[in-house]
């Protein structure tokens, strides 16, 4: 693959097919089942006192996974005083953010515990999770070889607790490839991954000015490393409206040459037509939905099936779904974990008891006896996506037929909602899918198979319009964004 460039190589991740790899994970694991971690602004100067919380696991809020001390205006100012750039020669920068994978990959035990225990991660999502870490560190290394233009500054990077560790370290190491100064703040919810990742990064060479942590809540912190005019620009995931009101922030406060990279929330359709293969199909809308709770902006979230095959197709997801086994995604049979917290899961299930109470619930998972689990819910919407008031951030599926005539409609509708991330199509008629792919307006398209879990260097990653700003996040343009353009020579 041509993006791959010179020296690229994908993270071969774990077998969880084979017993001994488990076995081994297992072993690695174990130590931490009980674990208590802490975590504290990492900063280049003196820490203030600060004001503490516990950590409770989102399958089991009686499991205390740790304690996280927030980072005080005071923290803040002082970080903020002590970031320098990172001046070291690209190619020691690439070396260390290879050194920094490599470190994540010895501590595969401890991070598969913590993603389990403090983000409620299932064992294949956690290696999904920690491949895309380790694979964004060695792609962005490769990058900073090849640049030719400077780094801006100070970055701020504020990332979801969704992807814990590979958007947490992705934005993080694109800023420090090009040569920027980080200031990261992680989500509330995953500080401990957050906090140990940074660890790691310090660990194989990141000098502490260049990289500092500050754990904390948005309206404090994020609020504080998005309106100083010392930062050259922010690097955000998150929801839309967080992305607009960060933009506003430095509008009034940063200089106008700073750009917000953002990547933001999704109303992601897919279609299947009637020449789809059904098996194929109901795995893959499992996955687009389910997996991670779906809790992916890349998730689907609104099912097309064309009528002709619509009765049959939805018989089969419902059965496959029932088979789908939910709670602590510390067990390996775990299918279906938790939600984040039980914010989120009163958020999702007041928009399912909405659609029950209007009659449009057609099936949903028993719920077990604890945790923030939100049960797989299959919701029909008869007016499609225009009906989609907003992105519900759960395992939430809406399903709709369309008459083959009206496919044009279906896009025109997806469409005309302004956002534009994933988008699925499963069909075995070539013109259609071409057809399809021409008029949709979204950042990743995929046909025939899932639509999540983009992977690096191969699928880059981002959408446009409501959905983020560009360029793709694992992709050849996304490293040069946080360089300044280059200077034009004029010839006198
Ligand atoms: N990159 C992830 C995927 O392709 C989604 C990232 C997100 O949810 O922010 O599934």
């Amino acid at each position: 693959n041509a993006l791959f460039g010179k020296g690229r190589v994908n993270s071969k991740g774990f077998d969880l097919a084979d017993p001994l790899t488990l076995a081994e994970i297992e072993a690695a694991r174990k130590p931490f089942a009980g674990h208590r971690w802490t975590a504290a602004p990492l900063i280049a100067g003196d820490l203030a006192p600060g004001t503490s919380r516990e950590v409770h696991a989102p399958a089991n809020p009686e499991d205390r996974v740790g304690t996280v001390q927030e980072a005080s205006p005071q923290d803040i100012a002082t970080a903020l005083d002590h970031a320098r750039p990172w001046d070291a020669p690209a190619a020691t920068r690439a070396e260390v953010l290879r050194r920094a994978a490599a470190l994540y990959e010895a501590h595969f035990g401890e991070l598969f515990a913590l993603l389990a225990r403090e983000a409620g991660k299932t064992l294949p999502d956690a290696v999904g999770e920690l491949r895309e870490a380790v694979d964004f560190l060695r792609y962005y290394a490769n990058e900073a070889d090849a640049l030719t233009t400077p780094a801006r500054g100070l970055f701020t990077c504020i990332s979801p607790w969704n992807f814990p560790l590979a958007i947490f370290t992705g934005q993080i190491s694109a800023a420090l490839a090009a040569g920027n100064g980080v200031l990261a703040k992680p989500a509330e919810t995953t500080s401990l991954i957050a906090h140990r990742a940074v660890q790691l990064m310090h660990e194989a060479g990141v000098p502490r000015a260049a990289l500092q942590l500050l754990p904390g809540e948005g309206g404090v912190v994020g609020a504080a490393l998005t309106s100083d005019p010392r930062i050259a620009g922010v690097c955000f995931t998150g929801s839309t409206a967080t992305a607009q009101a960060i933009n506003r922030a430095m509008a009034d406060h940063l200089p106008p040459t700073a750009p917000l990279i953002a990547e933001t929330g999704g109303l992601n359709a897919m279609v299947v037509d009637s020449t789809a293969l059904p098996e194929q199909v109901i795995r893959d809308i499992l996955a687009s939905a389910f997996q991670s709770a779906g809790q992916r902006c890349s998730a689907l979230r609104m099912l097309y099936v064309q009528e002709d095959v619509a009765d049959g197709v939805i018989d089969m997801l419902k059965g496959a779904m029932a088979e789908l086994r939910l709670g602590d995604p510390w067990h390996l049979s775990t299918d279906i974990g938790p939600v984040i917290d039980a914010r989120a899961q009163a958020d999702i299930e007041a928009h399912i008891d909405t659609a029950r109470s209007e009659g449009r619930l057609i099936a949903q998972l028993g719920r077990p006896a604890q945790g923030h689990v939100v049960p797989p819910t299959l919701l029909s919407l008869p007016g499609g996506i225009a009906e989609l008031t907003r992105e519900v951030f759960g395992p939430v599926l809406h399903v709709a037929t369309y008459k083959a005539r009206d496919l044009d409609k279906v896009i025109k509708a997806v469409n005309a909602k302004g956002y534009g991330l994933t988008f699925g199509m499963h069909s075995r008629i070539d013109d259609r899918v071409q057809q399809v792919c021409a008029a949709i307006r979204v950042g990743n398209t995929y046909i025939n198979r899932n639509q999540i879990g983009a992977v690096v260097g191969s699928q880059p990653f981002g959408g446009e319009g409501l959905s983020g700003t560009g360029p793709k996040a694992g992709g050849p343009h996304y490293v040069s964004r946080f360089t300044q353009a280059p200077l034009r020579r004029e010839r006198a």
